[in-house]
């Protein structure tokens, strides 16, 4: 028995997406499931208490992040990642790749590990994947994420096929130096950039290796929604159906509604915590920019159909004057309405699975939302993780 299983459901009869439970040592999440993510051990404005006020089943911790500042050795004193921020439900921390690919300055990646100088300090660096599961055995989170290449968009098939075999070989290692595995589950990610033959070999390759859960890498990297969805579309068949599927770094509605068409379990972005510090809101008839003048005088809630803290306390108005006063609770409002709005999009998405009605939801929600009917839109600047 691993640490972390996953427990189907229902299927949605009109779409085939999935309902189900991921249970971990820290309790039990229903599935398909948003994961807010708290960067730095902190979902950036929002304490524990008001993670659990908008119904986050599960965050996401950054082991890169975290490895930098204040090291994992630390937290690992102060008694794990849950202990340190006082987060008592499931964390899953991704591998670190991600951000020693996109944020660190002069990489120098090697079949051995990945060489890099702090983005805080300048400091030098090795992460291996032996080395990302000693961080993250020691952060304690319920899901660790195996060391990959997320390679960029475009790339080159034989870049793309280099980089998802080394994933592939940085996966078995990764496994093999996994020392917690009572309390912590590990799980394999499929890579292969936009090219199926890729995706699919990189999914055979990794189920062999029977990880308790998978993740579908390298998406949401710039490429427009259709192909995200093409992709999404030849890889889910190929996983196990026993066992989670989280698609990375996807956390715009429409991303999220497709993604869970297309039997996706989890997600997450930093698209609403970082939005709402930019003063941009969702809303069921779409986005707004609340700091806007013409706000000013609008007394009405961000969104009438929203049942967060914000919506029932605090209007337009209100919130646009703190953004324009540079007082904090205006940033913090934003985030908190984003997060609880994307949590309810999931509730919703869930109950539509159930009802056997997803695709009617989506069409609904789209149209209303003011989205394409056809395919997601590509991303924005903004919006990318
Ligand atoms: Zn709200």
């Amino acid at each position: 028995m691993t640490a972390v299983t996953y427990e189907l459901i229902h299927v949605c009869k009109q779409t085939g997406a999935r309902l189900g439970r991921v249970h971990t040592p820290h309790g039990s999440f229903d599935t398909p499931a948003f994961m807010p993510v708290g960067t730095q051990a902190s979902v950036k404005g929002m304490s524990p208490d008001e993670l659990k006020e908008v119904k986050a089943g599960i965050i996401l911790g950054n082991t890169y992040h975290l490895y930098l500042r204040p090291g994992h050795e630390l937290i690992k004193r102060a008694g794990g990642l849950h202990r340190f921020m006082n987060w008592d439900r499931p964390i899953l921390t991704d591998s670190g790749g991600f951000q020693v690919f996109s944020l660190a300055k002069l990489r120098d990646i090697q079949e051995e590990g990945v060489t890099f100088q702090s983005h805080i300090d300048g400091s030098k660096h090795f992460i291996s994947p032996e080395k990302s599961m000693e961080i993250q055995n020691a952060l304690g989170s319920d899901i660790m994420m195996a060391f990959d290449e997320c390679a960029p968009y475009p790339c080159d098939y034989d870049y793309a096929k280099k980089s998802m075999e080394m994933t592939t070989r940085w996966a078995i290692r990764c496994k093999q130096a996994h020392k917690n595995v009572e309390k912590q589950s590990l799980f394999g990610i499929v890579q292969g950039s936009t090219y199926a033959d890729l995706r699919q070999e990189s999914a055979k390759q990794l189920t062999e290796l029977d990880f308790p859960g998978y993740a579908i890498g390298g998406l949401s990297v710039g490429e427009p929604g259709y192909i995200m969805n093409d992709i999404l579309e030849k890889t889910t068949p190929l996983l196990p159906t026993h066992k989670p599927r989280y698609l990375m770094g996807v956390g715009s509605p429409d991303y999220l509604i497709d993604g869970s068409i297309r039997g996706v379990d989890m997600f997450d972005c930093v698209l609403p915590t970082r939005i709402g510090r930019n003063g941009t809101v969702f809303t069921s008839k779409g986005r707004i920019i609340v700091r806007d003048a013409k706000y000013a005088e609008d007394f009405s809630p961000i969104d009438t159909e929203c049942d967060c803290y914000v919506c029932r306390n605090f209007t337009r108005g209100y919130i646009r004057h703190l953004f324009k006063s540079k007082e904090t609770l205006g940033l913090r409002l934003a985030t908190w309405h984003n997060l609880r709005f994307l949590l309810k999009l999931m509730e919703d998405i869930r109950k539509a699975i159930r009802n056997d009605r997803l695709m009617d939801f989506r069409n609904d929600f789209f149209r209303k939302y003011g989205y394409e009917m056809t395919t997601g839109v590509p991303l924005s600047e903004e919006d990318k993780p």
